[in-house]
């Protein structure tokens, strides 16, 4: 993508908040596991918004250390006093059901029901998000109000489910560009009715990419992937080996919906672009922001960044996993995600793709003193005060270091300015012919080699 056009303005008015969050809201009723319908379902409508490749692997498929596990269905569930009423109802919250339950269906004590009740006692009008993915047990999430709410001595027991033999399955969709290279954004379809962790990234992660599907160029191919956590990320790279040398970079989108300023974990290297990407367009955002190192904890990025894989993929969120005390419960839930912060999130996602795809190399083809640029009408105001003049500072710094070893993103950096102004300062320089862009190095090692070979020693 050779032309330069301005940024995405992180102000521009649009109603994709109330878009994100729609989608948010139609997925949020779906019961999802890490296996099941409940993730086929989710990924039937994304379909209607992006035509998704939809994957099945086997139960029992070797993903380097794990199984892929049996799977999970449930359809209904309840805990019901001797007179029939449902005291607990998988109807009424799909939280209720302990995630991978073992099926049960008989009459018991309440001794021995309340071994298997999981509260919160310093919430006690949530519903606790609980699962025992690699181990065989059954379990019930319930308010502590409804558990101090159970006082007769028996009651009926049901979790109609099964755990068989089946598919683990995951959502691709490929988007090519100009370079075979990737960038690659992955979000987790495997929590049923939680907004903030799971639907906020799912939702920016769709609508992102129906965004790049309409740019009439993109300078690198993307791949998005919607796959159980862990698992699932497990099983994709255990799948896809061949195609992880053309995965150049990526970010795990998750927790994008809730308050709390962005944050960006970087990748396992810690100075990929992606990382500085992220760094410097949250850092011009004009609103808080946090930057962490890389950690081998949290969500998906832990497999993209183990040894053997050393993906350059970070992770972007608000107030991480788990710090937060909706986290994990009831009350992460259609009022705790909210439009603005979705288009916030959705926004920033933008930018950061958007200086991807603009973060190119220039050479100054008058690189023998400044070139005088009031001749060429770019230089009207100097000596003015405001905007005219960090235009101006950015248009030196870009003559300055474009000597074709030097990318926008490494003069952004150097100069302090938003990459925005440096992108924008490159495009006017390259109309007024002063600029032009580096040709592709073959082993980008960054030295200029280019057609005249000027100023390369
Ligand atoms: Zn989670």
């Amino acid at each position: 993508m050779s032309a330069l056009e301005p940024l995405v303005q992180s102000s521009s008015a649009g109603n994709e908040g109330a878009d994100l969050h729609r989608l948010v809201a139609e997925l949020y009723p779906i019961c999802r596991s890490i296996t099941g319908d409940g993730v086929r379902e989710t990924l039937r409508r994304i379909e209607q918004l992006l035509p998704v490749a939809i994957h099945e692997v086997p139960s029992g498929t070797q993903v380097f250390d794990w199984t892929v596990p049996r799977e999970w269905n449930i359809r209904d569930a309840w805990i019901k006093n001797l007179n029939g009423d449902r005291v607990v109802d998988f109807q009424k919250s799909n939280l209720h059901v302990m995630s991978y339950s073992l099926p049960v269906g008989r009459r018991m004590p309440l001794t021995e029901l309340r071994q298997h009740l999981h509260t919160l006692p310093d919430h006690p009008s949530w519903i606790p998000y609980k699962t025992s993915y690699y181990s065989e047990h059954w379990g019930f999430c319930v308010t502590a109000e409804q558990l101090s709410a159970l006082t007769d001595a028996e009651y009926d027991v049901g979790i109609d489910a099964t755990l068989e033999n089946g598919h683990l399955t995951y959502g691709e969709f490929h988007l090519p560009g100009d370079s075979t290279e990737e960038v690659l954004i992955s979000s987790h379809i495997c929590h049923p009715s939680l907004c903030n962790d799971n639907l906020s990234g799912v939702s920016v992660a769709v609508f992102l990419a129906r965004w790049l599907s309409t740019l009439p160029a993109r300078r690198w191919s993307y791949r998005f992937v919607f796959i159980p956590g862990t698992i699932g990320s497990i099983t994709w790279l255990s799948r896809n080996q061949d195609r992880l040398a053309a995965i150049r970079q990526g970010m795990v989108l998750s927790g994008l919906g809730g308050p709390g300023e962005l944050h960006y974990k970087r990748s396992r290297s810690g100075a990929a672009e992606i990382d500085r990407a992220a760094a410097i367009v949250l850092h011009h955002s004009g609103r808080d922001c946090k930057i962490r190192d890389f950690s081998p904890y949290g969500y998906d990025e832990r497999q993209y960044c183990s040894p053997g894989i050393n993906l350059a993929v970070g992770c972007l969120s608000r107030t991480p996993f788990g710090e937060y005390p909706e986290y994990h419960t009831s009350a992460d839930n259609l009022d705790f995600v909210t439009p603005d912060h979705l288009e916030g999130a959705y926004r920033a996602c933008q930018s950061i793709l958007t200086l991807l795809e603009k973060n190119l190399t220039f050479v100054n083809r008058q690189p023998m003193c400044e070139p005088q640029l009031g001749r060429r009408g770019l230089y009207r105001s100097m000596g003015g005060a405001g905007e005219s003049r960090s235009k101006e500072m950015a248009m030196l710094w870009v003559l300055n270091l474009s000597d074709g070893a030097h990318s926008l993103l490494d003069i952004a950096e150097r100069s302090s300015l938003p990459f925005e102004s440096i992108s924008t300062a490159a495009a006017l320089l390259q109309q007024s012919g002063l600029l032009e862009e580096r040709p592709e190095v073959a082993d980008n090692s960054g030295k200029y080699q280019g057609k005249t070979g000027a100023y390369a020693q």
